[in-house]
């Protein structure tokens, strides 16, 4: 799912090809289960900034999420499809959009692309032959998110660990390189 919008690729000048985004819990608050209203969708503080200041800083934003709800029936489609309208909404309101969604709406041990296996970011990078996995990253609040992205040879934050938030995360990662040699 998603894809198509990849195939423009990340400006010049961009510190990343593409900043790969989970969604519940990094971008939104988690609830217990899945999000199946738009009203449960509640941005966390300042990640509609932090991802604002992604889309203008040239690279691509790719979010990649489970969703196994929609294999159980917890979610249904249409309830997946207005959940992320509002998202984009909120987002847009701050100036933030997502670039594409790469989803797994499989059940456990089904697929290849359920998190952590590595399948959702390997079909942003098919859909995005420009991009370079050493010159792409990953934030997410689960070990499930940042072992697949590491394990391809991009960055990984860990939200809780390596950063309080997005905001932060996206501070370190738009920070200008510290001059090497001392
Ligand atoms: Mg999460
Ligand atoms: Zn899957």
């Amino acid at each position: 799912m998603g894809g198509a919008e990849l195939t423009s690729q990340a400006q010049p000048e961009a510190p990343w090809d593409i900043v790969f985004l989970d969604r519940d819990g990094t971008i939104n608050v988690r609830v217990d289960g899945y999000v199946t209203s738009p009203l449960d969708l509640n941005l966390l503080p300042g990640a509609a900034k932090a991802v604002a200041r992604l889309n203008r800083s040239g690279c691509r934003v790719v979010l990649v999420t489970n969703q196994r709800g929609l294999a159980t029936g917890s979610l249904s489609w249409s309830q997946w499809a207005r959940v992320m309208s509002r998202l984009d909404e909120l987002l847009a309101a701050e100036g933030a959009h997502i670039d594409s969604v790469e989803l797994c709406p499989h059940q456990r041990g089904e697929c290849t692309c359920r998190k952590p296996q590595p399948g959702l970011f390997m079909g942003a990078l098919e859909a995005a032959p420009w991009a370079r996995p050493h010159r792409c990253a990953m934030v997410g609040d689960m070990t499930s998110d940042v072992v697949p992205a590491r394990a391809l040879g991009m960055r990984a934050i860990l939200l809780g660990e390596d950063a309080p938030s997005l905001h932060e995360a996206v501070e370190d990662l738009l920070a200008p390189p510290a001059p090497s040699g001392e």
